[in-house]
């Protein structure tokens, strides 16, 4: 008997698990979860291994399903009494979109720790084989027990609501824009350096809702949001310049879906900060406010969406009560 810790590996897919293959002149899906982590070298020293493949797919073709669904494996996984934690293993594409989903449905104390790698298992300096290892040592380590879920890639640690992918082929692509990360995981342990505040989870039975994104543009109207309503959206997240300013055209189409009972959230592009009613011009936040338009917080428009789905599905009624949906989403 060996009092090794246990850790399940969830395989996704992701470049991580891909091979060049010069037939289509590109990487494909190659490796299955058990070559995966067979490939790191001395993984077996720090836990034991239960490799559990849940898909192997680009992560661009991740869903809001699919991110429900693996986190129903993940958290019944963790109600496993001899496991410490899980890993998953994913496209980094929209990995801080499953890593959102997987937060905020996440309940148990034990880690969750996703990791991913830029370069395929055939490259040169392949940088998977190192990642899953820190994030096998992350997920059995005690430090990271409630801190909710966690991604971690070149050594470093961050909280899921605020990592992002950065660069679109470096290696330390990963960064939390403003905030920076959690912790690390160096030679010996894993440090942390400070814990994600304000964390809040939802438990819905199902994902029922449909919520869109809208990019603002400048120039533009309010086609796109029409487009949205008439598509049958509960929600729709709306990101917008700066302090979360529209142009006015798409004044309009707010103040009708927000008349239908949709949940129209404005959010900011900026890396950083809340959108806010600083303004008082025609598609300021004040005024898409004033037209049934609730503030979302320093979230992505990406994780905005997430979330709104999350809580439409657990609770429709939340889409007319802008006191509540605003108190749950600006945070
Ligand atoms: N396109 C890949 C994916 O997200 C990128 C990667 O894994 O790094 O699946």
């Amino acid at each position: 008997m060996t009092n090794k810790k246990k850790v399940v590996v969830f395989t996704t897919g992701g470049t991580i698990a891909m091979k060049f293959d010069s037939e289509v002149n590109g990487l494909t899906p190659a490796v299955s979860g058990d070559d995966l982590t067979s490939a790191v070298p001395g993984l077996s020293e720090l836990a034991r291994i239960d490799v559990r493949e849940f898909c192997n797919i680009a992560s661009p073709g991740m869903t809001p399903q699919k991110m429900f669904d693996l986190s129903r494996k993940v958290e019944a996984a963790l109600r496993e009494e001899d496991v410490a934690g899980a890993v998953i293993t994913h496209g980094t594409d929209t990995l801080e979109e499953t890593a959102y989903m997987l937060d905020i449905l996440h309940r148990e104390e034990k880690p969750v720790v996703l990791t991913a790698a830029m370069r395929g298992a055939g490259d040169t300096s392949a940088d998977g084989p190192a990642n899953i290892y820190c994030a096998v040592k992350t997920a059995a380590s005690p430090e990271a027990l409630n801190k909710g879920v966690l991604v971690l890639l070149n050594e470093t640690i961050h909280a899921a609501g605020q990592v992002r992918k950065t660069h679109s082929g470096n290696t330390a692509t990963f960064a939390s824009p403003w905030w920076g990360p959690v912790g690390y995981c160096d030679v010996d342990r894993v440090v942390f350096r400070r814990a994600p505040l304000d964390r809040r989870t939802f438990a819905p039975s199902e994902l029922t809702a449909r919520v869109d994104i809208i990019s603002a543009q400048t120039g533009i109207g309010r086609e796109y949001i029409d487009f949205a309503v008439s598509m049958g959206c509960s929600g729709i997240v709306i990101e917008g310049f700066g302090r979360g300013n529209l142009p006015s055209g798409m004044i309009g189409g707010i103040a009708d879906a927000a008349a239908k009972g949709v949940a129209v959230v404005i959010v900011t592009r900026t890396p950083g900060g809340r959108p806010y009613q600083v303004y008082a011009y025609p598609g300021s936040v004040t005024d898409s406010m004033s037209y049934g338009a609730v503030r979302g917080g320093e979230f992505s428009a990406a994780k905005t969406r997430l979330k709104l789905m999350v809580m439409l599905s657990e609770n429709p009624d939340l889409a007319r009560d802008k006191t509540a949906l605003q108190s749950l989403l600006d945070i």
